[in-house]
């Protein structure tokens, strides 16, 4: 296993619209292994493909207390149980240290392939569904600061951009 690189923003490549995984074999079978390695180390509990810049519909969470229930969502999709949205304190690891409230459905109903690309559906609520909604997002581009203000959302850009500076000059 290797740990991968994580994009961060405002890198232009989160924006990409991932595809479709057609086959799921080994090579789909190591990407998820790196993911796994890669948000453990982190300290996540959820990545998408896009954030290690690999455009293709590939997540994994692990939403408990002690890294024991890794899930791998191939081409997920998900439909809301309900109407109801709950606001939840959201980080990202390709936004590192900032935090903000995004209302999101308190439950839904995932459908995705496991990493053998055996189909099941799930039904999730509270914390999981955040993180699949949140997940999803990036597999269609979208961040968590997209549903902020445009003011918050530049506030964080350019903090990031200082961070990147610092980073670069360290
Ligand atoms: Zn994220």
């Amino acid at each position: 296993m290797a740990k991968l690189a994580i994009l961060e923003f405002p890198d232009e490549r989160l924006r990409t619209k991932a595809k479709a995984v057609q086959s799921v074999d080994d090579e789909v079978r190591k990407l998820v292994d790196d993911m796994l390695e890669t948000m453990y180390d982190a300290q996540g509990i959820g990545l998408a493909a896009t954030q290690v810049d690999v455009h293709r519909r590939v997540v994994v969470m692990d939403v408990s207390d002690d890294n024991s229930q890794p899930l791998v969502l191939i081409n997920p999709s998900y439909t809301p149980i309900g109407d109801e949205k709950e606001p939840l304190s959201e980080g990202c690891l390709s936004i590192p240290e900032h935090y903000a409230e995004v209302p999101r459905y308190l439950k839904v109903e995932l459908k995705a392939l496991d990493r053998n690309g055996e189909p099941y559906t799930l039904e999730a609520d509270g914390l999981l569904a955040h993180c699949i909604q949140h997940e999803y997002d990036h597999l269609e581009g979208v961040l968590f600061v997209d549903y902020l203000s445009s003011l918050k959302r530049d506030r964080i850009r350019k903090k990031m951009e200082k961070r990147h500076k610092q980073m670069q000059g360290a």
